[in-house]
């Protein structure tokens, strides 16, 4: 356990049950930084916002313990653990105008008057709503309201912020103008953020690093793009970009490097991952972008598969397949403006490196 004051947050084997049976956060070693963006990336029912409210002090946990700038905090209320708070429907109090649903975390601190002020009105400038003062939240659109909520939950300067899908209920480009927004305020200010989401895209965009829960465990906590790159097992090979499965059998390992049979008989190069013996099944994990059609170079892998279907999405074409029993197997094209001569029917020869080929855990 590190007691460290480097670390905002530490989570040592804590573990939470609602019913005294069924655990849904098993057993959680997590240790957050001092102004780090931490997200919590997962579906719905991972565990995320039990872990959060634990976090904040609305829910206990049953077992272990949760240290906040090397203090111990099980058993201090939430009002006093001083963190900021967002959640995904804004909670402003509709009978107060935005100016005084910011002061009111400042006045129960007992703050004076004037400092009450300009804090008020440091914080609508830092979300862009300098003039939004004496609106009432009702007066104002679903982004301007939620802009309001993270001002609030940063107004009192907490060194830490928990958001719980705070921008779920906006449309897609809000939300997306929003996570820049939540991203750079959070450069400026270098307060340590714990962002909770189910949105792989969201986190990708906003996080330093991400953690990812499935059935209240971390399956990878890890940088957006070492998860893309080296996810450790299928499950964040799934979640985390788009992704082909193979299913096969190892036949022979070295090393970092392994051979794959598949149900053709065939014989793939990989990468070692999340497997350990020869006779084992295995899920290959192969991006679309790292598939090339036709190859002309020699490749580590040659194989062919059977276009089902050509989409074309302006950027690039999505190349449907058959693969080895896969008829789910996509392959992207980036669109350079060359012609390309593919069709439905057509069966065609595709190659790829073996270091983008991760023998992982099988997928049943
Ligand atoms: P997430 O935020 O990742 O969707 P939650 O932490 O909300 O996940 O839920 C994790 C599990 O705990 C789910 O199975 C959920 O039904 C259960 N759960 C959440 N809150 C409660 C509660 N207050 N009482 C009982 N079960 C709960
Ligand atoms: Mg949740």
């Amino acid at each position: 356990m590190i007691l460290g004051t480097e670390n905002a947050v530490v989570f040592d084997q804590v573990q939470k049950s609602y019913d005294g049976e069924i655990l849904v956060v098993k057993d959680l070693n997590l240790e957050i930084a001092k102004g780090e963006f931490l997200t919590m990336l997962g579906p719905s029912g991972s565990g995320k916002t039990t872990t959060l409210m634990m976090l904040a002090g609305f829910e206990v946990p049953t077992n272990g313990q949760i240290i906040l700038e090397g203090e111990p905090i099980n058993n201090v209320p939430p009002h006093k653990r001083g963190i900021g708070m967002v959640f995904q429907n804004y909670a402003l109090f509709p009978h107060m105008t935005v100016a005084e649903n910011l002061a009111f975390p400042l006045k129960v601190r007992k703050m004076p008057r004037e400092e009450i002020a300009q804090k008020v009105q440091r914080a609508l400038e830092m979300v862009e709503l300098p003039q939004f003062g004496n609106r009432r939240p009702a007066q104002l659109s679903g982004g301007q309201q939620q802009r309001v909520a993270v001002a609030r939950a940063l107004v009192f300067d907490p060194h830490l912020v928990l958001m719980d899908e705070p921008l779920g209920a906006l449309d897609k480009q809000l939300r997306e103008q929003m996570q820049y927004e939540i991203k750079h305020i959070h450069e400026n200010l270098g307060v340590t953020v714990v962002y909770v989401t189910h949105d792989q895209s969201e986190a990708l965009t906003m996080s330093d690093r991400i953690a990812v829960f499935n059935d209240g465990v971390i399956q990878q906590l890890s940088t957006a793009d070492s998860l893309y790159e080296h996810p450790q097992n299928s499950f964040v090979a799934q979640f985390i970009g788009e992704n082909n499965n193979l299913n096969g059998q190892i036949k022979a390992m070295n090393g970092s490097a392994c051979d794959v049979q598949l149900a053709d008989g065939s014989i793939v190069k990989a990468e070692k991952v999340n497997v350990s013996a020869v006779g084992e099944a295995t899920t290959l994990s192969l991006r679309p972008e790292r598939v090339e059609l036709e190859p002309e170079n020699e490749m580590d892998n040659i194989g062919s598969g059977k276009i089902e279907e050509l989409i074309y999405l302006g950027d690039h074409i999505r190349v449907r397949m058959n693969v080895v029993g896969n008829n789910e197997f996509v392959v992207k094209i980036h669109n350079r403006g060359e012609r390309h001569n593919l069709t439905a029917g057509q069966t065609v020869k595709i190659g790829w490196a073996a270091s983008d080929c991760k023998a992982l855990d099988a997928v049943a």
